[in-house]
Order: C-alpha cells, then sequence, then structure tokens
C-alpha cells in the first residue's frame, strides 16, 4: 500500500492543503477526503514528490482524472469542499460519476447540507435543469459494523467524537494496514482501535473537538512509534515534532 500525503494543515493554515491522503494499492486509488481547490492539491503534491526524488511512476497517481473513489469522511468544508469541483469535473470533463464511500450519517448531510444549493439546478443555455445527487455520484455505505470492501483495500469504519458525523478509518490491502483518526476529540478507546496498524495517522489540533498534542505525546512508546501527525495547526513546530508530523509531498510505501 502506498499513502500519498496531499494535505496536513487545519481549516486556519496559510501554509498547508487541508486534510487530504491519497491511496494506492496496485493501480487502484481512494482518496480520502476531497478540500478546496482539488486539483491544485494535487498538481502541488506531484510537484512535491518531483523535488523529493520520487518516480513520474509514482507521482502519475495524482491526477484528477485517475481518481474516481473518493471517500469523505465528514462534512467539514477542510475535508470536503474540493467534492463539488471534483463531481462536475467528472461530469463534464469525463462524462462519469464519483464513486463516492461514506457512512450513511455522512451522506444524509452531503447533498441536502452541503451541495444542493451549488449542484442541484444547472443552466443549459435555454432552461434550468434538476439534478440530483445520483446524477452525480454512486454512492457505496461505509459499514460501521462490518469490513467495507473498496477495491483491494478493506475498510473497518469507527465514529469519532467530533462536531459532526465523522468517521475513522483502519485501512488493510495484503497484509499491511493503516489508521486513520479523521477529526476527532482524544479518545483512548479510538487509538486502541487504530493502533494495530502498522501506520497511525492521528489528527491534532486545538479546541474540544480535536485531539491536543500533549495527549498523543502521553501515549505509550509503542503506539506513538508507529504515529504520524496530521491536521495540525501552522504554529506546530514540525522540525521538533516529538511524534513526527507528515508533510506534504511525502509518500509513505507499506510493503
Ligand atoms: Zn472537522
Amino acid at each position: 500500500m502506498r499513502v500519498h500525503v496531499l494535505g496536513v494543515g487545519d481549516t486556519f493554515s496559510e501554509r498547508h492543503h487541508t486534510h487530504a491522503l491519497l491511496l494506492e494499492e496496485g493501480d487502484f486509488r481512494l482518496a480520502i477526503d476531497c478540500p478546496d481547490s482539488y486539483r491544485r492539491v494535487l498538481a502541488a503534491a506531484r510537484e512535491k514528490e518531483r523535488l523529493r526524488g520520487t518516480s513520474p511512476d509514482v507521482t502519475a497517481a495524482l491526477d484528477l482524472a485517475a481518481i474516481d473513489h473518493v471517500l469523505v469522511t465528514h462534512v467539514h468544508g477542510d475535508h470536503m469542499n474540493g467534492l463539488e469541483g471534483l463531481a462536475f469535473f467528472k461530469r463534464f470533463a469525463q462524462g462519469r460519476k464519483v464513486e463516492l464511500w461514506t457512512i450513511a450519517a455522512v451522506r444524509e448531510q452531503l447533498w441536502d447540507g452541503r451541495l444542493v444549493a451549488s449542484m442541484g439546478r444547472l443552466w443549459n443555455g435555454t432552461g434550468f435543469v434538476d439534478l440530483s445527487f445520483e446524477d452525480y455520484f454512486t454512492w457505496h455505505e461505509l459499514s460501521l459494523d462490518t469490513e467495507t470492501e473498496v477495491g483491494p483495500f478493506r475498510i473497518r469504519a469507527r465514529r469519532t467524537q467530533h462536531h459532526v458525523p465523522t468517521s475513522a478509518l483502519f485501512v488493510t490491502a495484503g497484509r499491511r494496514s493503516v489508521g486513520i483518526s479523521s477529526d476527532t476529540a482524544f479518545d483512548p478507546s479510538l487509538v486502541d482501535f487504530l493502533s494495530d496498524a502498522d501506520l497511525v495517522i492521528h489528527e491534532t489540533n486545538h479546541g474540544p473537538a480535536h485531539t491536543a498534542y500533549a495527549d498523543l505525546l502521553a501515549l505509550p512508546e509503542e503506539v506513538r512509534q508507529k504515529m504520524r501527525l496530521i491536521h495540525y495547526p501552522d504554529e506546530h513546530d514540525v522540525d521538533r515534532s516529538l511524534i513526527p508530523a507528515l508533510r506534504e509531498g511525502e509518500v509513505l510505501e507499506l510493503s
């Protein structure tokens, strides 16, 4: 499994793109969250990967036209503001739909609560046409009860403690796995859920609905050793971070 790090910042960041990862197994790609200006996010990560010496074969994954499967963890803008543009691109540039994966509670909010205002009615040159969620998306439920197969990935999802329904993810491909907290208050039981993975990507930020860096520092050494930070505030000192912070343009190979 390969993990491309596309965006590591929070919604207030002036230094980073917001929360976005791209998982690859073979030729299957699964976007985890889809923030603002997503095509530019991909292009920026592609350039950073290139500067790190990553091979063009690897950087080629970061292409909007090649990403059909998107998993949205929750409806906050820093995780899904790019979905509208992605769906328009798929419909108008590629004549296809987005294969969208969410837990049911996220699906309930996604269209009526977010996207319908800008996507539900289009001008075709002579009149207005009403469009539905199904015109843009093929929705697949991410189960909270059982493992969901997403291409070559097997995903267990779990609700987190956050302002809105949010899913953390335990993603397995072959014998390798990555745990992704998405946005959450500090939750030891969630850390337990994630920490069986080879790699744990955990958020940190301020406020009651996020996880304090200090709480992660207090975790047992064996958990911290496999942990990388994401969704961190601009003032987080990446160079001195005792739990290594992800950097945009990194490619993590789990093999
Ligand atoms: Zn959030």
